[in-house]
């Protein structure tokens, strides 16, 4: 489109555009749940299979350092969600890697029973809690609140208070620092599941106090489909906690073959098995634009994007209802909207360009990534929207059919 929204031209993340393949006629609002393409990143693959796979072989593991590829990875996710160096590594999924620090954080209060979370969690995170209470059989109880409750459940049998800090459906932010110093006033330990916060939000882990943290490859931080998810241990954990997956990546010498499990210092010992080279060079590669980009500059662009949406959805689309919190400082980078035919007009809008995606029963889920959107692209992509409501084009049985991801 030709027209150019002002709050475009002062933009200072404006040149990051380029760093991405985004396909043409499309307005992505998604990057929350599926990251676009940098497009360094096929190359760096291409390299990796042709090169370091294709020639260096079995010695690529030392001559292109591929054994540290997990920590390095962690290395740049650290700085994006204030964490210091050894902190941090990329492996695993979201889900395997919940397991690993809540196991670790319950044999650190073995003398309390309590899991608490929250209904707005991301429900594979409250399933693995409640597979690992009945794996551990020692009488551990999964207690669950609303959002709003958590602080006040925070109570002296708590071992754990485990929290997404972005709510995946309305993008609801959870005051980490505050909740998290009421956790170890009550003596618990605090998780946070950064899915939706990781290169969408500034997060201060260290500042925070946070005990442990997990988070995704493949949202914001555009690792590619099914990316290595990323682990936080505080470094006063590191060398108490052991992995409940003790496999021989998290061993102190793993060549040595030994037959007894002997956990190395530091946070490798939170890892499990041969790291996945390919897809953690995906990640590793999309993780450099990041490199000179100050959080910061993100979050106020994310707001201002979002800002603007809520503006001209309420102005131009009144049949949608806000599900999202009003206040910009108490959401995430995403604004969600209600409709009762969310879903037909979420694929009625993916046809003309427009992609975000549906969360049952009735949430139309928008996500703004400001390395790659610009406010023109919003003004647009909600013209096409008011379009679609105004004239029922939704309403078709095409639209209406449920595929298996949504
Ligand atoms: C996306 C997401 C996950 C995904 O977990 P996987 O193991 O990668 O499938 C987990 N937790 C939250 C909060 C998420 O938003």
């Amino acid at each position: 489109m030709s027209s150019q929204h002002p709050s475009d031209l002062t933009d200072v993340l404006k040149s990051k555009k380029d760093a991405f393949q985004i396909p043409d006629g499309v307005i992505y609002l998604d990057g929350n749940s599926l990251g676009v393409l940098p497009k360094n990143v096929p190359d760096r693959i291409a390299e990796v299979v042709r090169e370091e796979w294709g020639t260096s072989l079995i010695r690529a593991w030392n001559t292109h350092s591929w054994i540290d590829l997990p920590g390095r990875t962690g290395d740049r996710i650290a700085r994006l969600i204030g964490a210091g160096k050894g902190t941090v590594v990329a492996c695993d999924s979201t889900s395997v890697n919940v397991f690993k620090v809540l196991s670790a954080a319950l044999s650190l209060r073995p003398e309390r029973k309590v899991i608490l979370s929250d209904n707005g969690n991301f429900p594979t995170d409250l399933y693995v809690a409640s597979g690992l209470k009945q794996l551990l059989d020692k009488g551990h109880e999964l207690r669950i609140v609303d959002p709003e409750g958590v602080r006040a459940a925070i109570t002296d049998d708590v071992a754990a208070v485990m929290l997404t800090q972005v709510d995946y459906r309305t993008g609801r932010v959870h005051d980490m620092a505050d909740l998290t110093r009421v956790a170890h006033s009550a003596g618990a330990l605090a998780i946070w599941d950064l899915a939706h916060s990781a290169g969408a939000i500034p997060v201060d882990l260290a500042g925070a106090k946070a005990d442990f943290a997990v988070g995704c490859g493949y949202k914001y931080l555009n690792g590619g489909p099914g990316a290595p998810a990323f682990l936080y241990v505080a470094p006063e954990h590191q060398d108490k906690v052991t992995s409940p997956l003790t496999g021989w990546m998290g061993h102190e010498a793993p060549f040595a073959f030994d037959l007894d499990y002997r956990p190395v210092t530091g946070i490798n010992r939170m890892t499990v098995g041969t790291p996945a080279i390919l897809a953690l060079s995906s990640l590793h590669a999309a993780l450099e634009v990041f490199e000179d980009v100050d959080m910061t500059d993100i979050r106020r662009k994310s707001i201002s994007l979002s800002e603007l949406f809520i503006a001209e959805v309420e102005a131009r689309c009144p049949q949608l209802e806000l599900a999202s919190p009003r206040n910009p400082e108490a959401r995430g980078s995403q604004v969600s909207f209600r409709f009762a035919e969310g879903y037909a007009v979420m694929q009625a809008l993916i046809a003309r360009g427009v992609i975000g995606d549906f969360r049952a029963p009735d949430v139309m889920r928008f996500g703004f990534t400001p390395l790659y959107l610009s406010h023109q692209d919003i003004v647009d992509a909600v013209g096409i929207l008011q379009e679609i409501l105004d004239t029922q084009s939704w309403n078709r049985p095409e639209f209406k059919t449920r595929a298996k991801v949504t």
